[in-house]
């Protein structure tokens, strides 16, 4: 141990005094070295406008306004709290843009999700367990979420509703007036030729990668899926 180790852990504020400061100091350097990182935070007046606005504070323990001031003072053991406990309460719908400073709390939090991915964080396994079925959903049939993926097992946070619609899902998407929605298992039809592209795109851009580090056994059923379907189209993957 060293003795900055020694340090952190006697005054542990976070909770993950085991971690070495040097990993958490590792991790953020990652996260400042995002060519992104400069764009999204110029400091922090603590206004708490970035809160006001923000879905996910509403609900859960989160602050966008933490996310920019932990950065902001370059608080690499509470950067790493946050990169554990935090990040993946924000819904990416970017509303605290609205900063007066210019900063972006909720890109701040993408560069720190995918920094969690790339190094196979714990938050990020469980995070990716939530989205596995969306993950493969898109690889097999090219749409994100489809109506009977609306499962109160799958979704808990949605609230007993849930249930109700899933029960009687065919009733509800064939009361719909157009014909193309009268399915259950796939949002909307997408094309064989977007579909390959998708797949080129997660294959040449490192994203199917990133899932290894994180998913081993989902990795696997996605790298089958796609190359059974490059094949059929003729494509070496
Ligand atoms: S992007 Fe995230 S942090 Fe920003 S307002 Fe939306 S939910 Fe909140
Ligand atoms: S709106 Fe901007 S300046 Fe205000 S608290 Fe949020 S990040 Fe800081």
């Amino acid at each position: 141990m060293t003795q900055t180790d020694a340090a952190y852990k006697a005054r542990d504020v976070t909770g993950y005094a085991d971690v070495p400061h040097e990993e958490k100091e590792r991790l953020f350097d990652q996260v400042k070295a995002d060519p992104r990182f400069g764009d999204y935070l110029y400091g922090c007046y603590e206004c708490g406008i970035c809160v006001a606005v923000c879905p996910s504070a509403r609900f859960y323990d989160f602050s966008p306004r933490r996310i920019a001031q932990a950065a902001a003072r370059e608080d690499a053991e509470l950067v790493y709290q946050q990169m554990q406990e935090d990040i993946w309460e924000c819904s990416q719908c970017f509303s605290c843009v609205r900063c007066p400073r210019g900063n972006n709390p909720g890109g701040l939090i993408t560069i720190m999700r995918e920094v969690a991915v790339n190094n196979g964080l714990a938050s990020a396994k469980e995070a990716l367990v939530g989205y596995s079925r969306i993950i493969y959903k898109i690889m097999s049939t090219g749409t994100q979420v489809s109506p009977d993926m609306l499962q109160q097992d799958a979704f808990p946070d949605w609230g007993p509703e849930t249930a109700d619609v899933s029960a009687n899902l065919d009733l509800w998407r064939r009361a719909l007036p157009p014909e193309t929605l009268h399915t259950t298992n796939t949002g909307w039809k997408v094309a064989d030729s977007t579909l390959i592209e998708l797949y080129l795109i997660w294959l040449h851009t490192g994203a199917l990668d990133m899932i290894e580090d994180v998913d081993p056994s989902l990795h696997a059923i996605l790298q089958e899926v796609m190359e059974e379907r490059l094949e059929e189209e003729g494509i070496e993957p």
